[in-house]
Protein backbone atom coordinates (compact mmCIF):
# COMPACT_ATOMS: atom_id res chain seq x y z
CA UNK A 1 0.00 0.00 0.00
CA UNK A 2 0.95 3.43 -0.96
CA UNK A 3 1.73 5.87 1.72
CA UNK A 4 -0.06 8.99 2.59
CA UNK A 5 2.70 11.20 1.97
CA UNK A 6 3.45 9.91 -1.32
CA UNK A 7 -0.09 9.70 -2.72
CA UNK A 8 -0.38 13.25 -1.95
CA UNK A 9 2.49 14.40 -3.58
CA UNK A 10 1.83 11.96 -6.75
CA UNK A 11 -1.95 12.00 -7.36
CA UNK A 12 -2.09 15.74 -5.61
CA UNK A 13 0.66 17.32 -6.09
CA UNK A 14 0.93 18.87 -2.69
CA UNK A 15 4.23 18.26 -0.32
CA UNK A 16 2.26 18.98 3.03
CA UNK A 17 -1.32 18.97 4.61
CA UNK A 18 -3.69 21.93 5.47
CA UNK A 19 -4.70 21.89 9.20
CA UNK A 20 -6.56 19.28 10.14
CA UNK A 21 -6.56 17.06 6.94
CA UNK A 22 -4.01 14.45 8.55
CA UNK A 23 -6.03 13.58 11.71
CA UNK A 24 -8.98 13.25 9.71
CA UNK A 25 -7.28 11.06 7.08
CA UNK A 26 -5.89 8.76 9.56
CA UNK A 27 -9.25 8.59 11.17
CA UNK A 28 -10.81 7.35 8.41
CA UNK A 29 -8.17 5.79 7.53
CA UNK A 30 -8.29 3.71 10.80
CA UNK A 31 -11.91 2.80 9.61
CA UNK A 32 -13.46 4.93 12.15
CA UNK A 33 -16.71 7.54 11.08
CA UNK A 34 -15.46 11.12 11.02
CA UNK A 35 -17.38 14.09 11.71
CA UNK A 36 -15.47 17.04 10.24
CA UNK A 37 -16.27 20.76 10.01
CA UNK A 38 -13.96 22.35 8.30
CA UNK A 39 -14.06 26.45 6.72
CA UNK A 40 -14.71 26.75 2.61
CA UNK A 41 -11.62 26.44 1.32
CA UNK A 42 -10.04 24.08 4.23
CA UNK A 43 -9.45 21.09 1.86
CA UNK A 44 -12.02 18.97 2.71
CA UNK A 45 -11.97 17.04 -0.42
CA UNK A 46 -8.74 15.20 -0.03
CA UNK A 47 -9.98 14.42 3.25
CA UNK A 48 -11.81 11.53 1.35
CA UNK A 49 -10.23 11.47 -1.63
CA UNK A 50 -6.69 10.26 -0.35
CA UNK A 51 -8.52 7.73 1.74
CA UNK A 52 -9.98 6.65 -1.83
CA UNK A 53 -6.83 5.63 -2.76
CA UNK A 54 -5.57 3.86 0.04
CA UNK A 55 -8.36 2.21 0.27
CA UNK A 56 -9.06 0.88 -3.53
CA UNK A 57 -12.26 -0.60 -4.07
CA UNK A 58 -15.36 2.68 -4.55
CA UNK A 59 -15.56 5.27 -2.59
CA UNK A 60 -19.44 7.04 -2.57
CA UNK A 61 -19.43 10.60 -2.45
CA UNK A 62 -22.78 12.42 -1.70
CA UNK A 63 -23.18 15.46 -2.81
CA UNK A 64 -25.89 17.61 -3.61
CA UNK A 65 -24.97 19.55 -6.78
CA UNK A 66 -24.37 18.60 -9.98
CA UNK A 67 -22.31 21.29 -11.11
CA UNK A 68 -19.44 20.53 -8.67
CA UNK A 69 -20.11 16.46 -8.79
CA UNK A 70 -18.57 17.78 -12.17
CA UNK A 71 -15.58 19.67 -11.51
CA UNK A 72 -14.66 17.07 -8.96
CA UNK A 73 -15.01 14.41 -11.29
CA UNK A 74 -13.23 16.35 -13.66
CA UNK A 75 -9.98 17.36 -11.29
CA UNK A 76 -9.93 13.79 -10.25
CA UNK A 77 -9.80 12.60 -14.17
CA UNK A 78 -6.36 15.16 -14.37
CA UNK A 79 -4.85 14.27 -11.59
CA UNK A 80 -5.09 10.13 -12.83
CA UNK A 81 -8.07 8.80 -10.54
CA UNK A 82 -10.23 7.09 -12.21
CA UNK A 83 -13.99 9.14 -11.27
CA UNK A 84 -17.28 9.04 -12.50
CA UNK A 85 -20.99 10.27 -11.21
CA UNK A 86 -24.18 9.19 -11.99
CA UNK A 87 -26.69 11.91 -11.97
CA UNK A 88 -29.99 12.75 -14.19
CA UNK A 89 -28.23 14.37 -16.80
CA UNK A 90 -27.00 10.91 -18.05
CA UNK A 91 -28.85 9.20 -20.63
CA UNK A 92 -29.82 5.65 -20.02
CA UNK A 93 -27.00 3.71 -22.11
CA UNK A 94 -24.20 6.47 -20.15
CA UNK A 95 -25.41 5.28 -17.09
CA UNK A 96 -25.47 1.40 -18.54
CA UNK A 97 -21.72 2.15 -19.33
CA UNK A 98 -20.96 3.87 -16.18
CA UNK A 99 -22.60 1.20 -13.95
CA UNK A 100 -20.13 -1.77 -15.88
CA UNK A 101 -17.48 0.13 -14.93
CA UNK A 102 -18.40 0.24 -11.22
CA UNK A 103 -18.44 -3.83 -10.82
CA UNK A 104 -15.34 -4.18 -12.56
CA UNK A 105 -13.96 -2.66 -9.93
CA UNK A 106 -12.42 0.20 -12.34
CA UNK A 107 -13.91 3.48 -10.64
CA UNK A 108 -12.56 4.82 -7.41
CA UNK A 109 -14.38 7.58 -6.54
CA UNK A 110 -18.16 7.67 -7.46
CA UNK A 111 -20.19 10.91 -7.05
CA UNK A 112 -23.77 10.75 -6.51
CA UNK A 113 -26.74 12.84 -5.37
CA UNK A 114 -28.79 11.99 -2.08
CA UNK A 115 -31.66 11.10 -4.49
CA UNK A 116 -30.18 9.05 -6.11
CA UNK A 117 -27.88 7.92 -3.13
CA UNK A 118 -31.01 5.83 -1.67
CA UNK A 119 -32.32 4.72 -4.64
CA UNK A 120 -33.05 0.98 -4.41
CA UNK A 121 -31.32 0.00 -7.58
CA UNK A 122 -29.16 2.23 -6.71
CA UNK A 123 -28.27 0.39 -3.71
CA UNK A 124 -28.58 -3.04 -5.10
CA UNK A 125 -25.96 -1.68 -7.44
CA UNK A 126 -23.44 -0.88 -4.22
CA UNK A 127 -24.00 -3.90 -2.86
CA UNK A 128 -22.43 -5.75 -5.29
CA UNK A 129 -19.54 -3.44 -6.23
CA UNK A 130 -16.87 -2.89 -3.37
CA UNK A 131 -17.70 0.02 -1.45
CA UNK A 132 -14.85 0.98 0.77
CA UNK A 133 -15.85 4.46 2.23
CA UNK A 134 -18.65 7.05 1.63
CA UNK A 135 -18.50 10.38 2.32
CA UNK A 136 -21.13 12.63 2.79
CA UNK A 137 -20.67 15.98 1.05
CA UNK A 138 -22.72 19.43 2.60
CA UNK A 139 -24.21 17.48 5.96
CA UNK A 140 -25.31 20.13 7.60
CA UNK A 141 -28.07 19.68 4.88
CA UNK A 142 -29.50 16.83 7.11
CA UNK A 143 -30.34 18.51 9.66
CA UNK A 144 -33.68 20.71 10.24
CA UNK A 145 -31.57 23.16 12.64
CA UNK A 146 -29.08 23.61 9.89
CA UNK A 147 -29.43 26.75 7.09
CA UNK A 148 -30.18 24.65 4.52
CA UNK A 149 -32.19 21.54 4.90
CA UNK A 150 -32.60 18.81 2.08
CA UNK A 151 -35.23 16.36 3.57
CA UNK A 152 -33.87 14.13 1.08
CA UNK A 153 -30.63 14.06 3.26
CA UNK A 154 -32.86 12.46 5.80
CA UNK A 155 -33.37 9.08 3.70
CA UNK A 156 -29.20 9.04 3.61
CA UNK A 157 -29.27 6.98 6.85
CA UNK A 158 -30.17 3.64 5.08
CA UNK A 159 -26.48 4.03 4.08
CA UNK A 160 -25.13 3.04 7.31
CA UNK A 161 -27.78 0.54 7.59
CA UNK A 162 -26.71 -1.49 4.42
CA UNK A 163 -23.86 -0.78 4.71
CA UNK A 164 -22.63 -1.02 8.67
CA UNK A 165 -19.35 -2.20 8.81
CA UNK A 166 -17.83 0.67 5.74
CA UNK A 167 -16.39 3.78 7.37
CA UNK A 168 -18.68 7.54 6.60
CA UNK A 169 -17.20 10.55 6.69
CA UNK A 170 -19.53 13.80 6.73
CA UNK A 171 -18.25 16.73 5.97
CA UNK A 172 -19.83 20.34 6.06
CA UNK A 173 -18.44 24.28 6.07
CA UNK A 174 -20.86 25.40 8.63
CA UNK A 175 -22.50 23.55 11.71
CA UNK A 176 -22.99 24.99 14.63
CA UNK A 177 -22.64 22.34 17.95
CA UNK A 178 -26.45 21.35 18.28
CA UNK A 179 -26.02 20.75 14.33
CA UNK A 180 -23.01 18.80 14.62
CA UNK A 181 -24.83 16.53 16.95
CA UNK A 182 -27.20 16.04 14.66
CA UNK A 183 -25.63 15.08 11.55
CA UNK A 184 -23.91 12.00 13.57
CA UNK A 185 -27.55 11.04 14.57
CA UNK A 186 -29.95 11.36 11.57
CA UNK A 187 -26.65 9.56 9.84
CA UNK A 188 -26.21 6.74 12.52
CA UNK A 189 -22.56 7.09 12.56
CA UNK A 190 -20.83 5.33 15.23
CA UNK A 191 -18.50 7.16 17.72
CA UNK A 192 -17.56 9.50 15.16
CA UNK A 193 -14.16 11.73 15.77
CA UNK A 194 -15.10 14.89 15.32
CA UNK A 195 -12.78 17.81 14.02
CA UNK A 196 -14.12 20.98 14.15
CA UNK A 197 -11.51 23.43 12.31
CA UNK A 198 -11.01 27.33 13.31
CA UNK A 199 -13.59 29.36 12.09
CA UNK A 200 -11.64 32.63 12.06
CA UNK A 201 -10.53 33.71 8.53
CA UNK A 202 -7.77 36.27 10.04
CA UNK A 203 -7.42 37.95 6.78
CA UNK A 204 -11.12 39.16 6.42
CA UNK A 205 -12.23 42.35 8.09
CA UNK A 206 -15.57 43.21 9.49
CA UNK A 207 -17.90 46.01 9.18
CA UNK A 208 -21.60 46.41 9.34
CA UNK A 209 -22.77 49.82 8.03
CA UNK A 210 -26.41 52.11 8.04
CA UNK A 211 -27.71 51.32 4.85
CA UNK A 212 -29.03 54.90 4.54
CA UNK A 213 -27.99 56.87 1.66
CA UNK A 214 -26.20 53.43 0.56
CA UNK A 215 -25.67 53.86 -3.10
CA UNK A 216 -23.35 57.44 -2.58
CA UNK A 217 -21.66 55.24 0.22
CA UNK A 218 -21.13 52.35 -1.78
CA UNK A 219 -19.31 54.23 -4.69
CA UNK A 220 -17.58 55.75 -2.39
CA UNK A 221 -15.73 52.70 -1.07
CA UNK A 222 -15.91 51.07 -4.64
CA UNK A 223 -13.72 54.58 -6.19
CA UNK A 224 -11.21 53.34 -3.32
CA UNK A 225 -10.72 50.35 -4.56
CA UNK A 226 -10.94 50.75 -7.95
CA UNK A 227 -8.46 48.30 -9.00
CA UNK A 228 -10.35 44.78 -6.64
CA UNK A 229 -12.45 42.31 -7.72
CA UNK A 230 -15.59 42.07 -5.25
CA UNK A 231 -19.11 40.78 -5.21
CA UNK A 232 -22.55 42.82 -4.00
CA UNK A 233 -24.85 40.54 -3.26
CA UNK A 234 -28.64 41.55 -3.25
CA UNK A 235 -31.56 40.09 -2.39
CA UNK A 236 -33.54 40.24 -5.51
CA UNK A 237 -32.49 39.23 -9.23
CA UNK A 238 -34.17 42.59 -9.88
CA UNK A 239 -31.63 44.58 -7.67
CA UNK A 240 -28.71 42.99 -9.03
CA UNK A 241 -29.53 43.98 -12.37
CA UNK A 242 -30.35 47.72 -11.78
CA UNK A 243 -27.56 47.70 -9.46
CA UNK A 244 -25.34 46.41 -12.00
CA UNK A 245 -26.54 48.88 -14.82
CA UNK A 246 -26.01 52.09 -11.97
CA UNK A 247 -22.73 51.17 -11.23
CA UNK A 248 -21.66 50.95 -14.86
CA UNK A 249 -23.41 54.31 -15.29
CA UNK A 250 -20.93 55.17 -13.33
CA UNK A 251 -17.41 54.18 -14.91
CA UNK A 252 -17.47 50.47 -13.06
CA UNK A 253 -17.20 47.08 -14.63
CA UNK A 254 -20.25 45.53 -13.13
CA UNK A 255 -22.80 42.24 -14.03
CA UNK A 256 -25.39 40.88 -12.62
CA UNK A 257 -25.46 37.18 -11.64
CA UNK A 258 -28.87 35.20 -10.94
CA UNK A 259 -30.92 32.35 -11.44
CA UNK A 260 -32.75 33.81 -13.67
CA UNK A 261 -30.48 34.70 -16.22
CA UNK A 262 -30.32 32.22 -19.06
CA UNK A 263 -27.25 30.14 -18.67
CA UNK A 264 -25.26 31.17 -21.08
CA UNK A 265 -25.13 34.54 -19.42
CA UNK A 266 -24.81 33.89 -16.46
CA UNK A 267 -21.78 31.71 -17.49
CA UNK A 268 -20.55 34.01 -19.44
CA UNK A 269 -20.85 36.68 -16.53
CA UNK A 270 -19.19 33.82 -14.28
CA UNK A 271 -16.75 33.57 -16.29
CA UNK A 272 -15.85 37.18 -17.19
CA UNK A 273 -15.46 37.31 -13.29
CA UNK A 274 -13.12 34.30 -12.39
CA UNK A 275 -11.25 36.02 -15.61
CA UNK A 276 -10.55 39.42 -14.51
CA UNK A 277 -12.29 40.82 -16.87
CA UNK A 278 -15.31 42.47 -14.83
CA UNK A 279 -13.95 43.68 -11.78
CA UNK A 280 -17.77 43.74 -9.71
CA UNK A 281 -20.41 40.84 -9.75
CA UNK A 282 -23.47 41.57 -8.47
CA UNK A 283 -25.58 38.43 -6.81
CA UNK A 284 -27.76 36.93 -5.49
CA UNK A 285 -27.13 34.05 -3.40
CA UNK A 286 -27.17 31.81 -5.87
CA UNK A 287 -23.62 33.04 -6.82
CA UNK A 288 -20.27 31.36 -5.45
CA UNK A 289 -21.46 27.82 -5.43
CA UNK A 290 -18.68 26.26 -6.89
CA UNK A 291 -16.81 29.42 -7.50
CA UNK A 292 -13.14 29.52 -6.79
CA UNK A 293 -11.77 32.88 -7.12
CA UNK A 294 -8.92 33.40 -5.12
CA UNK A 295 -8.29 37.34 -5.47
CA UNK A 296 -12.08 38.75 -4.59
CA UNK A 297 -11.06 41.61 -2.61
CA UNK A 298 -14.82 42.60 -0.78
CA UNK A 299 -18.06 40.91 -0.64
CA UNK A 300 -20.71 43.65 0.11
CA UNK A 301 -23.98 42.73 1.33
CA UNK A 302 -26.28 45.69 0.48
CA UNK A 303 -29.34 43.62 1.71
CA UNK A 304 -29.81 41.46 4.87
CA UNK A 305 -28.67 38.04 4.68
CA UNK A 306 -31.10 35.53 6.95
CA UNK A 307 -28.74 34.11 8.99
CA UNK A 308 -25.05 33.74 10.09
CA UNK A 309 -24.54 30.41 8.77
CA UNK A 310 -25.32 32.28 4.72
CA UNK A 311 -23.28 35.03 5.82
CA UNK A 312 -20.49 33.56 6.80
CA UNK A 313 -20.05 31.36 3.96
CA UNK A 314 -20.67 34.36 1.33
CA UNK A 315 -18.71 36.35 3.15
CA UNK A 316 -15.74 33.31 2.76
CA UNK A 317 -15.61 33.95 -0.61
CA UNK A 318 -13.56 37.10 0.14
CA UNK A 319 -9.80 36.38 0.44
CA UNK A 320 -9.18 32.85 -0.18
CA UNK A 321 -5.61 34.35 -1.36
CA UNK A 322 -5.21 34.77 2.24
CA UNK A 323 -4.44 38.77 1.36
CA UNK A 324 -6.44 41.30 3.36
CA UNK A 325 -10.01 41.83 2.54
CA UNK A 326 -13.29 43.25 3.20
CA UNK A 327 -16.97 41.96 4.22
CA UNK A 328 -19.36 44.98 4.72
CA UNK A 329 -22.99 44.30 5.26
CA UNK A 330 -25.37 47.51 4.56
CA UNK A 331 -27.77 46.72 7.45
CA UNK A 332 -31.43 48.45 8.11
CA UNK A 333 -33.87 47.12 10.84
CA UNK A 334 -36.33 47.47 8.16
CA UNK A 335 -34.84 44.93 6.10
CA UNK A 336 -35.64 41.93 8.84
CA UNK A 337 -39.55 42.05 7.32
CA UNK A 338 -38.20 40.93 4.54
CA UNK A 339 -36.74 38.02 5.90
CA UNK A 340 -39.95 37.47 8.24
CA UNK A 341 -41.99 37.29 4.65
CA UNK A 342 -39.31 34.41 3.62
CA UNK A 343 -39.60 32.63 6.60
CA UNK A 344 -43.38 32.57 6.58
CA UNK A 345 -43.09 31.24 2.70
CA UNK A 346 -40.71 28.84 3.07
CA UNK A 347 -40.72 27.00 6.12
CA UNK A 348 -43.46 24.87 6.40
CA UNK A 349 -43.95 23.86 9.86
CA UNK A 350 -43.47 25.37 13.06
CA UNK A 351 -40.15 23.70 13.86
CA UNK A 352 -38.69 24.80 11.17
CA UNK A 353 -40.01 28.12 11.27
CA UNK A 354 -39.09 28.44 15.02
CA UNK A 355 -35.75 27.93 14.25
CA UNK A 356 -35.07 30.44 11.40
CA UNK A 357 -36.90 33.16 13.53
CA UNK A 358 -33.69 32.50 15.61
CA UNK A 359 -31.44 32.47 13.66
CA UNK A 360 -32.36 35.77 11.90
CA UNK A 361 -32.17 36.59 15.35
CA UNK A 362 -28.68 36.15 15.62
CA UNK A 363 -27.74 37.65 12.48
CA UNK A 364 -29.48 40.62 13.53
CA UNK A 365 -28.11 40.39 16.75
CA UNK A 366 -24.36 40.27 15.01
CA UNK A 367 -25.39 44.00 12.91
CA UNK A 368 -26.37 45.49 16.52
CA UNK A 369 -24.39 43.96 18.86
CA UNK A 370 -21.76 46.99 20.25
CA UNK A 371 -18.19 43.95 21.12
CA UNK A 372 -16.35 42.56 18.78
CA UNK A 373 -18.02 41.35 15.42
CA UNK A 374 -15.29 38.55 15.10
CA UNK A 375 -15.93 37.12 18.37
CA UNK A 376 -19.51 37.61 17.68
CA UNK A 377 -19.70 35.02 14.48
CA UNK A 378 -16.73 32.94 16.34
CA UNK A 379 -18.78 32.27 19.31
CA UNK A 380 -22.08 31.60 17.38
CA UNK A 381 -20.20 28.95 15.33
CA UNK A 382 -18.92 26.84 19.20
CA UNK A 383 -15.60 28.21 18.92
CA UNK A 384 -13.79 29.89 21.80
CA UNK A 385 -12.30 33.14 21.37
CA UNK A 386 -10.08 34.72 23.87
CA UNK A 387 -9.97 38.12 22.60
CA UNK A 388 -12.36 40.84 23.43
CA UNK A 389 -11.31 42.94 20.71
CA UNK A 390 -9.62 41.61 17.25
CA UNK A 391 -8.41 44.00 15.24
CA UNK A 392 -10.51 43.78 12.17
CA UNK A 393 -14.09 44.42 12.33
CA UNK A 394 -15.44 48.33 12.69
CA UNK A 395 -15.90 47.93 16.78
CA UNK A 396 -12.65 47.51 17.33
CA UNK A 397 -11.42 49.92 14.98
CA UNK A 398 -14.23 52.29 16.78
CA UNK A 399 -15.19 51.24 19.77
CA UNK A 400 -18.71 52.66 20.79
CA UNK A 401 -19.23 54.42 23.97
CA UNK A 402 -20.44 53.46 26.99
CA UNK A 403 -22.06 55.27 29.79
CA UNK A 404 -23.64 54.11 32.92
CA UNK A 405 -27.10 53.18 32.16
CA UNK A 406 -28.32 51.41 35.31
CA UNK A 407 -31.83 53.78 35.44
CA UNK A 408 -32.62 53.04 32.05
CA UNK A 409 -32.11 49.43 33.07
CA UNK A 410 -34.17 49.86 35.02
CA UNK A 411 -36.82 51.48 33.63
CA UNK A 412 -36.99 49.16 31.53
CA UNK A 413 -37.17 45.81 33.82
CA UNK A 414 -40.38 47.93 35.87
CA UNK A 415 -41.75 47.97 32.34
CA UNK A 416 -41.09 44.73 31.47
CA UNK A 417 -42.41 43.53 34.63
CA UNK A 418 -45.73 46.06 34.50
CA UNK A 419 -46.71 44.56 31.47
CA UNK A 420 -46.55 40.79 33.55
CA UNK A 421 -43.71 39.62 30.82
CA UNK A 422 -45.99 38.57 28.17
CA UNK A 423 -44.43 41.19 25.29
CA UNK A 424 -41.78 41.90 23.06
CA UNK A 425 -39.21 44.34 22.61
CA UNK A 426 -41.06 47.23 20.78
CA UNK A 427 -43.95 47.09 23.09
CA UNK A 428 -41.57 47.82 25.40
CA UNK A 429 -40.43 50.60 24.38
CA UNK A 430 -43.94 51.34 22.91
CA UNK A 431 -45.24 51.59 26.62
CA UNK A 432 -42.22 53.71 27.55
CA UNK A 433 -42.63 56.56 25.30
CA UNK A 434 -46.11 56.84 25.98
CA UNK A 435 -46.88 55.61 22.31
CA UNK A 436 -51.04 56.11 21.74
CA UNK A 437 -51.30 52.49 19.77
CA UNK A 438 -54.44 50.83 19.99
CA UNK A 439 -52.79 47.67 21.30
CA UNK A 440 -51.21 49.52 24.32
CA UNK A 441 -54.52 51.58 25.17
CA UNK A 442 -56.55 48.17 24.64
CA UNK A 443 -54.44 46.07 27.07
CA UNK A 444 -54.68 49.43 29.66
CA UNK A 445 -51.36 49.98 29.81
CA UNK A 446 -51.43 53.40 29.25
CA UNK A 447 -52.61 53.33 33.22
CA UNK A 448 -49.20 51.85 34.00
CA UNK A 449 -46.42 53.80 35.86
CA UNK A 450 -44.01 52.71 33.13
CA UNK A 451 -46.45 54.76 30.71
CA UNK A 452 -44.87 57.18 29.48
CA UNK A 453 -41.94 57.07 31.68
CA UNK A 454 -39.11 57.14 29.09
CA UNK A 455 -38.38 60.59 28.27
CA UNK A 456 -35.26 61.73 27.08
CA UNK A 457 -34.64 59.24 24.77
CA UNK A 458 -36.19 58.12 21.61
CA UNK A 459 -38.49 55.01 21.15
CA UNK A 460 -35.44 54.07 19.07
CA UNK A 461 -33.51 54.03 21.55
CA UNK A 462 -34.89 52.42 23.57
CA UNK A 463 -34.91 49.96 21.73
CA UNK A 464 -31.43 49.59 21.12
CA UNK A 465 -31.55 49.61 25.24
CA UNK A 466 -33.64 46.84 25.01
CA UNK A 467 -31.78 44.85 22.97
CA UNK A 468 -28.53 45.77 24.08
CA UNK A 469 -29.42 44.41 27.50
CA UNK A 470 -30.89 40.88 26.01
CA UNK A 471 -27.33 40.42 24.53
CA UNK A 472 -25.63 41.72 28.11
CA UNK A 473 -28.26 38.87 29.42
CA UNK A 474 -29.61 41.57 32.04
CA UNK A 475 -33.13 40.43 30.68
CA UNK A 476 -34.33 37.54 28.58
CA UNK A 477 -35.83 36.86 25.09
CA UNK A 478 -37.61 33.97 24.80
CA UNK A 479 -36.50 34.01 20.82
CA UNK A 480 -38.66 32.62 17.90
CA UNK A 481 -41.39 33.73 16.15
CA UNK A 482 -43.00 35.73 18.45
CA UNK A 483 -40.31 37.35 21.24
CA UNK A 484 -41.24 38.19 24.62
CA UNK A 485 -39.28 39.82 27.23
CA UNK A 486 -38.98 38.62 30.39
CA UNK A 487 -36.61 39.21 33.59
CA UNK A 488 -33.91 37.01 34.69
CA UNK A 489 -31.64 36.77 38.10
CA UNK A 490 -29.37 39.68 36.80
CA UNK A 491 -32.57 41.86 36.39
CA UNK A 492 -33.49 41.03 39.71
CA UNK A 493 -29.86 42.23 40.98
CA UNK A 494 -29.96 45.53 38.40
CA UNK A 495 -33.47 46.54 40.44
CA UNK A 496 -31.61 45.55 43.53
CA UNK A 497 -28.99 48.11 42.77
CA UNK A 498 -26.10 45.33 43.29
CA UNK A 499 -25.35 45.12 39.14
CA UNK A 500 -24.38 48.49 37.23
CA UNK A 501 -25.85 48.26 33.83
CA UNK A 502 -23.43 49.65 30.97
CA UNK A 503 -25.30 50.55 27.65
CA UNK A 504 -23.73 52.39 24.44
CA UNK A 505 -24.08 55.53 24.61
CA UNK A 506 -27.22 56.71 22.16
CA UNK A 507 -25.91 59.14 19.11
CA UNK A 508 -27.36 62.20 19.15
CA UNK A 509 -30.96 61.98 16.88
CA UNK A 510 -30.28 62.89 13.03
CA UNK A 511 -26.98 61.64 13.14
CA UNK A 512 -26.08 58.44 11.27
CA UNK A 513 -24.03 56.17 13.15
CA UNK A 514 -19.86 54.99 12.64
CA UNK A 515 -19.45 56.43 8.65
CA UNK A 516 -17.31 53.55 8.58
CA UNK A 517 -17.15 52.51 4.54
P1 LIG B 1 -13.47 22.82 0.61
O1 LIG B 1 -14.24 21.70 -0.03
O2 LIG B 1 -13.17 22.58 2.04
O3 LIG B 1 -14.05 24.18 0.35
P2 LIG B 1 -11.48 22.09 -1.29
O4 LIG B 1 -11.41 20.64 -1.04
O5 LIG B 1 -12.21 22.55 -2.50
O6 LIG B 1 -12.04 22.85 -0.03
O7 LIG B 1 -10.00 22.68 -1.28
C1 LIG B 1 -9.79 24.07 -1.28
C2 LIG B 1 -8.51 24.40 -2.01
O8 LIG B 1 -7.38 23.95 -1.27
C3 LIG B 1 -8.43 23.73 -3.36
O9 LIG B 1 -7.95 24.67 -4.29
C4 LIG B 1 -7.44 22.60 -3.14
O10 LIG B 1 -6.78 22.30 -4.33
C5 LIG B 1 -6.51 23.18 -2.09
N1 LIG B 1 -5.88 22.15 -1.25
C6 LIG B 1 -6.46 21.10 -0.67
N2 LIG B 1 -5.58 20.38 0.05
C7 LIG B 1 -4.38 21.00 -0.07
C8 LIG B 1 -3.06 20.75 0.44
N3 LIG B 1 -2.79 19.72 1.24
N4 LIG B 1 -2.09 21.62 0.08
C9 LIG B 1 -2.36 22.67 -0.70
N5 LIG B 1 -3.57 22.96 -1.22
C10 LIG B 1 -4.58 22.14 -0.91
ZN1 LIG C 1 -13.21 42.88 16.33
Amino acid sequence: MESKHSILEKYFGYTSFLPHQEEIIDAVLAQRDVLAVMATGGGKSLCYQLPALVFGGLTVVVSPLIALMKDQVDGLRANGIPAATINSSLGYGERRIIERVILEGRIRVLYVSPERAVQPFFLSLLKKADVRLIAIDEAHCISMWGHNFRPEYRRLRVLKERFPAVPVIALTATAIPAVQDDIAKQLALKNPARFVGSFNRTNLTYRVVPKTRYFPRLVRYLNEHRDDAGIIYCFSQKATEDLAEKLRGKGFSALPYHAGLPDAVRDEHQEAFSHGDVGIICATVAFGMGIDKPDVRFVIHTDLPKDLESYYQETGRAGRDGEPADCILFYSRGDYNTIRYLIEKECADATRKDAAYRKAGAMLDYCETTGCRRKFLLTYFGEAYPEERCGGCDRCETPVKVFDGTRAASMIIACISEVGERFGASYVADVLVGSKSARVRENGHDALPAYNSGEGYTRDQWLRFVQEMVRKGFITSTGGRYPVLVLNDRSREVVGGSLPVPLTEPEPAGVVAAETA
